[in-house]
């Protein structure tokens, strides 16, 4: 079967699925959502693009912008990055401040929210939150090769009346030295950056060079380096998905990041990246229509890293 036949087959496929689980409401301007939506866009190494349903219609990315902020934020720091955040499975909430007690302020990796607040730090540096999240819109546009890539002010207003945790978090690392700038500056870009608006279309296009060691290539152009592509793919896989990466690793196969805006990016190596949106989240937080989507792709394709 042709892989855009596949596509519109599994998208009919998972129908009675979409709308089922729960659209997150504790960030206010993501409960509108509405739960039916459901896209699907394949960006293939040749350049070619195989989209169903709701694919050219943008969303809050949210955590999978932490993806995208690791890799601008290596090219920074370079390795010196890890000495601020780590790299295990974090095994408890995304959110959660009990862990980060127990390991003196280091996050446990960069995908949960206290190691993507490092991460934005890292990224400010000491600069202004305005430049920092100017300087990440203008990252995410070069690597979705469109410009109308945009930040959704009305979300990222929303995350910042409503943070309470992810202020707690910030500010409990201030108190251990692991957040450099002032609290409200790193928290100001991280707001931003979950509020990245982008279609399954743009967001498949943008993680095209994590399939392929580091290269756009389409247009060539090196991302991050060969072995920084392996080891941004290898925390996907391993902390992806919250507290059910394990989940997503034996049902999908797939290095993947999913933000409870029901987004999930996931990356073929040497094939593909993939973007699906459902909003519907399942008990883990990610979203449920879009996993079963990925699900049948692997198993369709045999694109599965294992
Ligand atoms: N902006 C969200 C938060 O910090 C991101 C959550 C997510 O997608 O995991 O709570």
């Amino acid at each position: 079967m042709s892989l855009d036949a596949m596509v519109a087959s599994i998208l009919d496929r998972i129908g009675p699925e979409v709308g089922q689980g729960r659209v997150a409401d504790y960030i206010p301007a993501l409960a509108r959502i509405e739960p039916s939506k459901v896209g699907i866009a394949v960006a293939t190494l040749d350049g070619n693009l195989y989209t169903a349903g709701d694919a050219h219609e943008a969303f809050s990315i949210q955590s999978v912008s932490k993806v995208f902020t690791l890799a601008l934020a290596l090219g920074r720091a370079g390795s010196d990055l890890w000495q601020r955040v780590g790299r295990e499975p974090s095994g408890s909430a995304f959110n959660s401040i009990v862990q980060l007690e127990r390991e003196h302020g280091i996050p446990r990796n960069p995908f949960i929210n206290p190691g993507a607040i490092v991460v934005s730090d890292i990224l400010l540096a000491g600069g202004r939150p305005k430049e920092t999240i100017a300087e990440i819109l203008s990252f995410l546009r070069w690597l979705a090769d469109d410009d109308t890539v945009a930040i959704d002010a009305e979300v990222a207003a929303s995350e910042a009346e409503t943070g309470y945790r992810n202020v707690s978090l910030a500010n409990f690392m201030k108190a251990f030295g692991t957040i450099d700038g002032p609290v409200a500056d790193t928290l100001d870009v991280y707001f931003h950056q979950c509020a990245l608006s982008l279609s399954c279309v743009q967001l498949a296009r943008a993680g095209l060079f994590l399939a392929n060691r580091g290269v756009d290539p389409v247009t060539g152009r090196r991302v991050v380096a060969d072995y920084r592509a392996r080891r941004i793919n290898a925390l996907m896989m391993t902390c992806g998905h919250y507290d059910a990466s394990g989940d997503f690793a034996f049902r999908v196969g797939l290095p993947g990041k999913s933000g409870v805006g029901g987004g999930i990016l996931a990356i073929a190596p040497g094939r593909a990246a993939v973007a699906v949106w459902s909003p519907g989240l399942n008990d883990s937080g990610n979203s449920h229509a879009g996993t079963i989507a990925l699900e049948e792709l692997a198993r369709e394709t045999g694109w599965s890293v294992f």
